[in-house]
């Protein structure tokens, strides 16, 4: 059976303390728990988290962003290149938050993806539909709009990313999608994965959206959620390790 998948999205949080005491308690409540975790963390503390990380594989190392560009006059950018010197292993691209502050179209989203494939580092690809897209029915719509342009980029590579449906209105809001409203459009990210790849099965689609300790399980077991992406919850340690440990049932 697939592994599951839960990636940390510390967003702008953190200090060099508060960093080293999270870390240390999410590795030590960790060992022995058979599911993959990841903390994408701010550029400035990639450094200190590979530091921390090393010589363990229970917990991988992510960024939340990486530039569509490739090198050169783009000040502010991080290429992917850069973020494989730190050993990065995933990167969050088109979150929500790109996609709503930074004006990230769907272009640059799929461009992104591919500059971390060819690096090496595997793309957390963020789709979801705002509050006013799922009142006008257009949750099906957006979500395959976004996913699509991916893979018109991506071509055959598209199996080798992993997918996080994150709906707009969920994110930070403590609302989250029920588990059968996740599952439903995970089942059609499904689909459209299997019309582009042989391998979409192997494809994990994480959900994302005020995903905490007491609705992990429950959301985790609908057979198309393939694990989560967490903002909040992953400052937490105790929160963490339990969303961790209920992937790892
Ligand atoms: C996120 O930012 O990707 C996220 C899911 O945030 P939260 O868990 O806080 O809703």
């Amino acid at each position: 059976m697939k592994k599951k998948l839960i990636a940390g999205n510390w967003k702008m949080n953190g200090s060099l303390a508060a960093n080293a005491s999270l870390l240390q308690a999410v590795l030590e409540g960790s060992q022995g728990m058979n599911c993959q975790a990841a903390v994408c963390v701010p550029a400035a503390y990639l450094a200190q988290v590979q530091a921390v990380l090393a010589g363990q594989s229970l917990i991988a190392l992510g960024s939340q962003d990486v530039s569509a560009q490739e090198v050169g006059a783009f000040t502010g950018e991080i290429s992917a290149g850069m973020l494989k010197d730190f050993a990065v292993r995933y990167a969050i691209v088109g979150h929500s938050e790109r996609r709503q502050y930074h004006a990230e179209s769907d272009a640059t989203v799929a461009l992104k993806a591919q500059r971390a494939l060819s690096a090496g580092i595997t793309p957390i690809v963020c789709v979801g539909e705002t509050l006013a897209d799922r009142e006008a029915g257009k949750t099906e719509e957006v979500v395959k709009r976004q996913l699509a342009a991916v893979i018109h980029t991506n071509g055959h590579c598209i199996s080798e990313i992993v997918v996080a449906y994150e709906p707009v209105w969920a994110i930070g809001t403590g609302k989250t999608a029920s588990p059968e409203q996740a599952q439903a459009v995970h089942a059609v990210l499904r689909a459209q994965l299997k019309a582009a790849t042989e391998h979409a099965e192997r494809v994990q689609i994480l959900y994302g959206g005020s995903m905490n300790a007491a609705n992990a399980a429950e959301l985790l077991s609908q057979p198309d959620i393939d694990g989560g992406l967490i903002g909040g919850a992953s400052l937490k340690a105790a929160d963490f390790l339990q969303i961790i440990a209920a992937a790892a049932r």
